[in-house]
């Protein structure tokens, strides 16, 4: 088992079931988050013989950063898993600190009709460790803290639903990553059973909702997970996990040429969240060489968000990452380019 996935708790249940104190676990969480040290026999308050029986039980493995590319503020890394799969994250600067958006699964089995990174259907889920890795390895390239996470690359998180609650509670830890739950975003396309689960984790994270459609014909078109989960029940689930949360929520809405970005949709969709505790951010969307969609006109942009905003919805246009080198939303891909 590989020690970057595993939660504090679960490690206090070790230490306890191996007749030793669970204080334990704070002490290993210190060595590898704070001193970050890469063998047991490197934690001095350690004794020898429980040195060598965590050496046996539990792997430092690391995955690889296979490749790096570089734009204006955003760094694109390409990381090689162990059984010689792929995946991405991007590293972003803000002025107010850097994010890192991370994997969840190698491909992704959502087939939204926009997205490159769903064109190669899901490998496997990622492991706890290979998410908290993901952190830790662009970190230690940085040289500095990384301050928010978004779990919004390749791959739907809550399709591998233990594994990115694993790593939430390893990162978010104030002895572990130590990442503020308000700088954790989960995004998701709408897996209603798994929204409602998460209602209940009491997790203080941000929950995004990737709708892009204001109507149940046009997400059925765009985003196969609809057919299964309808727009009517999402909505309605938002609504509840809102009640229960006291959260606000993200709306991510892809902005797509003649698709979804005329006026009567903008409507549409102002009227659907009206009252709702809700941010719409209207995503300028990232054309590739294999998908036909256009992205919207500057001016169509503007004038959805116009409507949005008089209609008294509060609502973004995401600031532009890393276009250039397909470092944007949905261009991630799981192999070498
Ligand atoms: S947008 Fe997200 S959920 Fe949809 S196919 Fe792409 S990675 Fe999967």
């Amino acid at each position: 088992m590989n020690i970057y996935g595993i939660k504090r708790i679960d490690l206090e249940e070790y230490f306890l079931q191996n007749g030793e104190k669970k204080f334990k676990a704070v002490q290993i969480y210190e060595w590898l988050y704070d001193k970050k040290v890469s063998s047991f026999s490197e934690m001095t308050n350690i004794k020898k013989e429980l040195q060598d029986k965590l050496a046996k039980d539990f792997s430092f493995e690391m995955i690889k950063i296979k490749k790096k590319q570089e734009d204006k503020l955003v760094k694109k890394y390409l990381f090689e898993l162990f059984d010689g799969n792929y995946v991405e994250a991007v590293l972003m600067e803000h002025d107010y600190g850097y994010s890192i958006c991370v994997s969840s699964q190698v491909g992704c089995n959502m087939g939204c009709a926009f997205c490159e990174s769903g064109r190669l259907k899901k490998v496997r889920d990622l492991e706890a460790f290979e998410m908290v890795e993901q952190v830790l390895l662009v970190e230690k390239d940085l040289g500095k803290r990384i301050d928010s996470v978004v779990i919004m690359g390749i791959g739907e998180p809550l399709d591998n639903y233990d594994n990115v609650m694993n790593f939430i509670r390893v990162i978010n830890d104030p002895k572990g990553v130590s990442i503020g739950a308000r700088h954790i975003t989960l995004s998701t396309c709408g897996l209603i059973p798994k929204i409602k689960e998460l209602a209940e984790e009491e997790l203080q994270i941000n929950l995004a909702i990737s709708l892009h459609a204001p109507n149940t014909q046009l997400r059925d078109k765009l985003m196969p997970i609809n057919k299964a989960y309808p727009l009517k029940d999402l909505i309605k689930t938002i609504k509840e996990y809102i009640e229960k949360t006291n959260r606000r929520v993200t709306i991510e809405y892809i902005m797509l040429q003649d698709v979804n970005d005329n006026e009567t949709q903008a409507k549409e969709l102002a009227s659907l969240l009206k009252g709702m505790n809700v941010y719409v951010n209207l995503i300028p969307y990232n054309e590739t060489n294999h998908i036909e969609f256009k992205r919207a006109k500057k001016t169509q942009v503007m004038n959805f968000y116009d409507i949005l905003k008089k209609m008294g919805i509060n609502v973004t246009i995401r600031k532009e990452f890393g276009g250039k080198i397909d470092a944007a939303c949905g261009q991630l891909r799981s192999k070498e380019v």
